[in-house]
């Protein structure tokens, strides 16, 4: 009965609402398998606290989100089916400060990228920019908390971050850093502040809700150059990745660089995968590589979207050292930007990797109708072996469960993320089965190898942190401890990131 009545929640909630702050609106699982029962809207830390303090009288498991996009990783969804979301972003979406001449910000969680790129353009603050991820619609605090990343060279929004204030599972408020100096004037300034820095307890876990957090931000480098080189085969890949890895540690590849599979341009055209092909399994390769022959960039296995900064004497010298050592792969090409029309992806990534919002990026979700997706993402070393090793599991796995894969290979600066993207039809239960059990045997798979992923979407993050499991789990058993702790009463997002409290411990909620 209770179930029957949250899934009739479920849908009726999806039907009222496009960007959900309920439940995940790109479902992998059962659409009510991960719902709220209620949503708050605080409009103050104050408020934050009071909502708090009544969970732990009522014993009601709570969920922090900001703005609760979060696409591929359960968006606002809690991980306990039931629990009350408390949406900061709504009321809780000041821009505190920018400061023009140390470059930074102090935002509240329902700061987006594009109000935050908007406000500093209409304080003319032309030295500034801003870092932002592929779709610039979620919030600044909310990426940086969940360790999402950008394209420009401040793309590790977690490492830009400089003081946080957050209330405790208990009510209690903090200020990390240099705030927790009564009448301070560094708090954006340094990170550390003095004796034990916890911020890192306040990132990928259930122990906290950050209701304000610091940043430094970019100062403009005085011009920039988007550029896309292609290269023929598959095979080109192990090659690649060796060729990457000491221009990139070096800073001559200057941003977090992407180095993506044709198969995702051919989706970011934004057609139905029936547009092209009606049968069984993954989509052929003759068939992706004979659309991307009339692509703008031509046929090719991998595109590098990558981006030179400074003046252009500066990145003269750059770039020619990049297309010496690309143009060593046999076929590689340098696509010429100015045979690109405007509405070019090119530009989507030009726009991106110098710091302006855009909301392009999911084209590829129209895969299938109703489409939603999840994402494969292991880290490795930036080794030509560990890519192949990652590129033949997603592969395989893929075909076994008969699912076209989007992959693009993320170098950060000394390892790489192998982000491989599955898209479903949300409707069609079958697919989502097979989707999560290509992601399940992908995790394992990978872990075997040495791999574990960064960030998962709420159904695998169990699993992934009982892959974090040397010294017998030391880390997660540690993790409860603090859990305990900080939480007695276990009522913060419980389950987030893999980390149970007591109260629900070894009950049946890990999946
Ligand atoms: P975005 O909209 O930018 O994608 P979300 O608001 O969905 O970001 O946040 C992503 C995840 O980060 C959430 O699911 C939650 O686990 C965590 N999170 C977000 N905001 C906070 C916060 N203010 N305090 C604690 N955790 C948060």
């Amino acid at each position: 009965m209770r179930r029957r009545i949250l899934k009739l929640v479920g849908q009726v909630l999806s039907i009222c609402t496009l960007d959900p702050n309920t439940h995940d609106g790109m479902h992998v699982a059962e659409e009510d398998d991960f719902v709220a029962s209620a949503v708050v809207y605080p409009s103050s830390t104050e408020e934050v606290q009071t909502i708090v303090r009544w969970a732990n009288e009522h014993r009601i498991p709570i969920s922090p989100i900001s703005i609760g996009r979060n696409y591929g990783y359960g968006g606002a969804a809690p991980r306990v089916r039931g629990a009350v979301v408390i949406d900061l972003g709504r009321r809780m979406n000041r821009i505190l400060d920018i400061n023009p001449d140390d470059c930074t910000c102090l935002v509240e969680p329902g700061v987006t990228y594009f109000a935050l790129y908007e406000e500093i353009q209409a304080r003319g603050y032309k030295h500034i920019w801003i870092d932002v991820p592929d779709i610039g619609g979620g919030s600044v605090l909310g990426n940086a908390v969940d360790r999402g990343v950008g394209y420009t060279p401040y793309g590790d929004h977690w490492g830009m971050h400089s003081g946080m204030e957050v209330v405790l599972p208990t009510g209690e408020v903090i200020r990390t850093g240099m705030g927790a100096l009564q009448g301070n004037n560094s708090w954006q300034l340094f990170a550390p502040g003095f004796g034990p820095t916890p911020d890192g307890l306040f990132s990928q876990s259930n122990l906290g809700i950050v209701t304000k957090m610091g940043f430094g931000l970019m100062p403009n480098p005085g011009g920039h150059e988007a550029y896309l080189f292609t290269f023929p085969r598959e095979e080109d890949l192990a090659q690649l990745i060796e060729i990457i890895r000491p221009l990139r540690i070096a800073m001559i590849l200057e941003n977090v660089a992407q180095l993506r599979h044709v198969s995702l341009q051919v989706g970011l055209e934004g057609k139905p995968r029936s547009h092209y092909y009606n049968g069984k399994g993954r989509v052929p390769d003759n068939i992706i590589h004979d659309v991307a022959k009339k692509l703008s960039h031509g046929d090719c296995a991998w595109l590098y979207y990558g981006m030179s900064y400074g003046p252009p004497e500066i990145r003269k010298y750059k770039l020619d050292i990049i297309e010496k050592e690309f143009m060593k792969i046999p076929g590689a090409r340098r696509i010429d930007p100015s045979t690109l029309p405007a509405d070019d992806y090119f530009w989507v990534r030009d726009r991106v990797a110098s710091g302006v919002p855009e909301l392009e990026e999911l084209r590829w979700v129209n895969w299938h109708p109703n489409g939603g997706h999840v994402a494969f993402s292991p880290v490795s070393p930036v080794r030509g072996k560990d890519a192949t090793a990652l590129w033949d599991i997603a592969r395989r796995r893929c075909e076994e469960f008969d699912l076209d894969l989007f992959p693009t290979f993320v170098v950060g600066l000394r390892e790489m993320h192998l982000i491989v993207e599955i898209v479903f039809n949300r409707d069609d239960s079958v697919m989502r089965n097979n989707a999560r059990a290509s992601l399940r045997a992908m995790i394992d798979d990978a872990a075997k190898q040495g791999y574990g992923e960064y960030r998962t979407h709420l159904a695998f993050m169990d699993q992934i942190a009982s892959t974090y499991n040397w010294n017998d789990g030391a880390l997660l058993r540690f993790n409860e401890r603090i859990k305990d702790c900080l939480d007695p009463n276990g009522i913060m997002a419980p389950g987030k990131s893999g980390v149970w409290p007591a109260r629900y411990r070894g009950r049946g909620w890990e999946m």
